[in-house]
């Protein structure tokens, strides 16, 4: 088992690999990997992120095949299913690092922004349920003055949703909180920068 400082350098590491353009996992060569970790797995950290094409987990962090447990969803929103997840890979695979990754201009947000801003009757449900969840996190710090577009609000806005989403993970789950008190699990939160490529980790370190 990787304990959770060692599993969150890796991630450093690795996110500073990809942002300097020297990742080391991309290409060819994953038959070895592949055939040693059919058997089972044993990722080191959990990482609920985002659904958005521009932030798959793996690469962000130049890691292979077997090295995390990726949940994404738009929004990176924690809801049952999400939960159920975590705690199945806490649980069954030792991972003991769990990040929340959000990451600059998320659509999700700014879906939630322009709903609170001009609440409109035609969103969908599935994606009414994931703006519901966006919702609280971001609510308090909507200033009528301010318009969806506002950069600064916008940056605000995805950080408080991954504050939100460690909150639910922290105290959502008896599962999980019984790891974190007694099993050294570590919830912590980041956030991806699109244009740079760098993950800045925020809550919880
Ligand atoms: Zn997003």
């Amino acid at each position: 088992m990787i304990a959770a400082a060692e599993a969150l350098e890796r991630l450093r590491d690795g996110n500073r690999r990809f942002a300097a353009d020297v990742s080391t996992h991309a290409g060819t060569g994953f038959r070895t990997r592949r055939l040693e970790t059919a058997p089972n797995q044993e990722p080191f950290a959990v990482i609920l992120g985002c659904a958005d094409s521009r932030v798959p987990a793996e690469i962000v962090f130049d890691q292979g095949l077997g090295d995390l447990f990726v949940i994404r969803v738009a929004g990176n929103i924690v809801a049952p299913s999400q939960i159920g997840s975590v705690e199945f890979a806490a649980e069954r695979t030792g991972a003991r690092l769990v990040v929340v990754l959000g990451h600059s201009r998320c659509g999700a947000i700014l879906a939630t922004l322009e709903e609170l801003a001009r609440p409109s009757k035609e969103q969908s449900r599935g994606l009414r349920s994931i703006v519901e969840r966006v919702r609280p996190a971001i609510e308090p710090i909507l200033l009528s003055q301010i318009t969806p577009t506002d950069d600064a609000l916008i940056r605000r806005a995805v950080r408080a949703n991954v504050t939100a989403s460690v909150g639910h993970l922290r105290h959502g789950s008896e599962i999980l909180e019984r790891l974190i008190q007694t099993d050294g699990l570590v919830i912590v939160g980041a956030e991806y920068c699109l244009e740079t490529g760098v993950v800045e980790f925020f809550d919880g370190i």
